[in-house]
């Protein structure tokens, strides 16, 4: 299985990406981790990157692009995956389909988590990212249970400088003018599945495990899946 997670920043993918592919046994490839990384070791990569993410703009497509596209050529083909962050652009969308149709293979489903503008900058404001695994946790919504540290890895926890008032605003409009037209990108494709991500962690996460529950020959639930989607 396939996925590619959509939503906008602070909808809840990170979060999502992880608890469903411990859930599921996938694997959870996200765009925006693999750019903090590259900054963090400070190779060419991160140096390329680091201006744009500061600004809250996407980094251009041919540098993302081919950044995953190395990730996913090291991939075993039968490896299950989650994508979460990327693609966000219908460049991106179609360089994808180009890369996996090549390997004969193509998205099974693109999750869309919908979640309301001002609940997006309360969860952002409020938002701790481990530096080591890149967990995320929110001061109130989701707190570690040993303050300033990682459940997972015991990371140190800090605020990502793009979570800034100002980025917020900035990334939420890039979202809406680059990545939201994907929608209808995975909708034609029958791929699409929304879910309501304003409520907790725990229920969205049932949800989302429970639409891509469907397979042949067992009926699909009515909500909260969109359009219709062939199995494979
Ligand atoms: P994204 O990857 O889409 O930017 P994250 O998964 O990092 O989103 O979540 C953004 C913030 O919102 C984090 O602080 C996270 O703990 C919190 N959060 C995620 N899902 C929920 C939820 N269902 N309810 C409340 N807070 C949430
Ligand atoms: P969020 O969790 O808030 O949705 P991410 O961690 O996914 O944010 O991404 C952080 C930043 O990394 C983005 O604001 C953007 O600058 C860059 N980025 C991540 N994924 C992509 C992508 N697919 N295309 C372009 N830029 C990206
Ligand atoms: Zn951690």
């Amino acid at each position: 299985m396939y996925l590619v997670f959509l939503g906008a920043p602070g909808a809840g993918k990170g979060t999502q990406a992880v608890a469903v592919s411990k859930q599921l046994g996938l694997t959870h490839l996200a765009s925006g981790d693999l750019f903090r990384q590259a900054q963090t070791r400070g190779d060419e990569l991160g140096r390329q990157v680091k201006s744009y993410i500061e600004k809250g703009l996407l980094v251009p497509d041919e540098i993302t692009i081919k950044m995953i596209q190395e990730h996913l050529e090291r991939f075993n083909p039968e490896q299950s995956f989650i994508l979460d962050g990327f693609p966000r652009t219908l460049e991106q969308a179609r360089a994808l389909d180009k890369m996996l149709s090549q390997r004969q293979k193509a998205i099974d489903r693109a999750v869309y988590i919908e979640v309301s503008p001002d609940e997006l900058t309360t969860r952002l404001t409020g938002r701790l990212t481990c530096r080591r695994c890149q967990a995320p946790y929110h001061r109130v919504n989701s707190p570690p249970r040993v303050q300033g540290r990682c459940d997972k890895c015991g990371g140190e926890l800090y605020t990502r400088p793009d979570d800034a008032a100002e980025t917020i605003k900035k990334r939420i409009e890039v979202y809406l003018e680059q990545t939201a037209p994907l929608m209808d990108y995975y909708r034609k494709a029958g791929k699409l599945l929304s879910v309501n991500g304003s409520q907790d962690i725990e229920k969205v996460t049932g949800d989302i495990v429970a639409a891509l529950a469907v397979s042949p020959g067992r009926p699909r639930p009515t909500q909260p899946t969109e359009a219709r989607v062939k199995s494979r």
